[in-house]
């Protein structure tokens, strides 16, 4: 059973349902922000008075749009593309494009509200929007990729601008991707507006740290979880589920402060190595030749198992990255994790933790951080992308992570004193629906009525 929203704004639930039929996933991202809100409300009527969640939860300017394109074998392909510009109070819509067939207008929905709050609690200038297409990836050849994307940017340029809406990365799409789209934006514009994506490639403007940060990020985030309580990652027992760009990093953040991480996953399965992942073959699997998780087990030798379907979060650990894709973690899973001893949980995806296994895991005292704080790491660093592009400057490694990790440490720290304020001490759910809400709410009540 869905815990009971604070009367105040039920009714803007129930009219987000209506308004935006059979997109569950949106509805469900809706409600999770929504329930953290009844302290806030009760303190500061202004919000109410405003309507300002009800015009939170519309977005701005939704863009659906058709994408052509031609196979390798002279066939005509058709696709679907998204934008949803969802709140531009704090600065441009930023937020990723995600290329998986799974997409539809409720993902891109329920990806855009949440990157409204992510990118807040950053406290960088960056609004929130989302995008991306049906297009599914998997088995097609560089050319095809390539067509693909030229034809989505050939709508989508009319739409974003670096002072408009910055789009970058997400599942399914990488360096390769955004240099095909930044290369048509170019010829359409017949601009280098360097800042008009992010996760560009090292030598054509993009960021030292971009492709490492929302892995890095989570991790530095659970370090601080650790450090409240006197802890470290120094022989933890840690599963991190998926193998695409934010699990890789984050393995390797993990290895770096002394942890292991003894599981990961693809879509069709997961591999258990006792040893520790051996990031490097990982790493060769997944970048080299876009592989599967079950070559490593064949690759590594006999004491990695490799489990065909199943679920990862049977593997027992001290600490749980859940870093594939959304409701990834159900129920059952979150009551494995008790049973194991789990102690940590934190979302390096977008909502891959259910509602009912929130619960699980918070009656149980499991420490849990949402994604729109714990993956932070990589639309910050966006951020920081943009703030080099401004400035034709180009920064170090060393600078750049040292200006990920401290806001990742900021962010952590607005959680917990948000939460204590509210009344609501160590709930770091709580901490980020209301810091993230009050800064764009605040923006929208001083920019009038927007
Ligand atoms: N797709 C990433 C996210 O979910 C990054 C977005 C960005 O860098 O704009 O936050």
């Amino acid at each position: 059973m869905p815990q009971p929203l604070p009367d105040s704004v039920q009714s803007v639930f129930e009219e987000v349902i209506r308004r935006n039929p059979g997109e569950t996933e949106f509805h469900q991202a809706v409600r999770e922000v929504l329930e953290s809100l009844g302290p806030v409300i009760a303190k500061h009527p202004q919000y109410t008075d405003g309507e300002i969640i009800r015009r939170l939860c519309e977005p701005e300017r939704q863009i659906i749009f058709r994408v052509p394109w031609t196979d390798d074998a002279g066939r005509v392909q058709l696709n679907r593309g998204f934008r949803v510009e969802f709140n531009s109070a704090l600065g441009p819509f930023k937020g990723g494009l995600r290329f998986h067939p799974s997409v539809y207008l409720g993902i891109v929905k329920f990806l855009g509200f949440e990157q409204i709050f992510k990118n807040s609690l950053t406290g960088l200038p960056i609004g929130g929007g989302k995008g991306g297409s049906d297009f599914d990836p998997k088995g097609r050849s560089d050319a095809e990729i390539m067509r693909f994307s030229q034809s989505f940017m050939t709508e989508l340029y009319r739409h974003i601008g670096e002072y408009t809406d910055v789009p970058a990365g997400d599942i399914g799409v990488g360096t390769r991707e955004i240099g095909y789209m930044f290369g048509q934006y170019k010829r359409i514009t017949n601009r280098y507006e360097s800042g008009v994506l992010t996760g560009k490639g090292l030598t054509w403007g993009g960021s030292r740290v971009r492709t490492e940060a929302t892995g890095y990020g989570a991790v530095f985030f659970v370090d601080e979880m650790l450090r409240a309580t006197g802890d470290s990652f120094e022989g933890k027992r840690v599963v991190v589920s998926g193998s695409g760009n934010v699990a890789i990093y984050a393995i390797e953040k993990i290895h770096q402060l002394g942890g292991t991480v003894v599981a990961c996953s693809d879509s069709n399965g997961y591999i258990v190595d006792e040893q520790g992942i051996d990031l490097d073959l990982l790493k060769e699997i997944k970048n080299g030749h876009r592989g599967r998780v079950a070559d490593y087990a064949a690759a590594r030798g006999a004491h990695v198992a490799y489990v065909e379907g199943g679920s990862i979060w049977d593997v027992p650990c001290d600490v749980a990255l859940p870093c594939a894709t959304q409701n990834e973690l159900p129920e059952d899973a979150a009551r494995a994790l008790v049973r194991n001893g789990c102690t940590i949980v934190a979302e390096g995806a977008n909502m891959p933790t259910t509602p009912t296994a929130i619960r699980v895991l918070r009656e149980a005292g499991v420490r849990f951080a949402p994604g729109k704080a714990a993956n932070a790491g990589g639309v910050a660093t966006s951020a920081l992308e943009m703030q080099q592009n401004a400035s034709r400057d180009s920064w170090s490694f060393e600078h750049t992570e040292e200006r990920l990790q401290t806001i990742m440490r900021q962010i952590h720290d607005r959680c917990l004193t948000t939460a204590d304020e509210y009344g609501a001490p160590g709930d770091y759910v709580a901490g980020a629906n209301i810091a993230g809400f009050t800064r764009v709410a605040d923006a929208m009540l001083a920019l009038g009525l927007i």
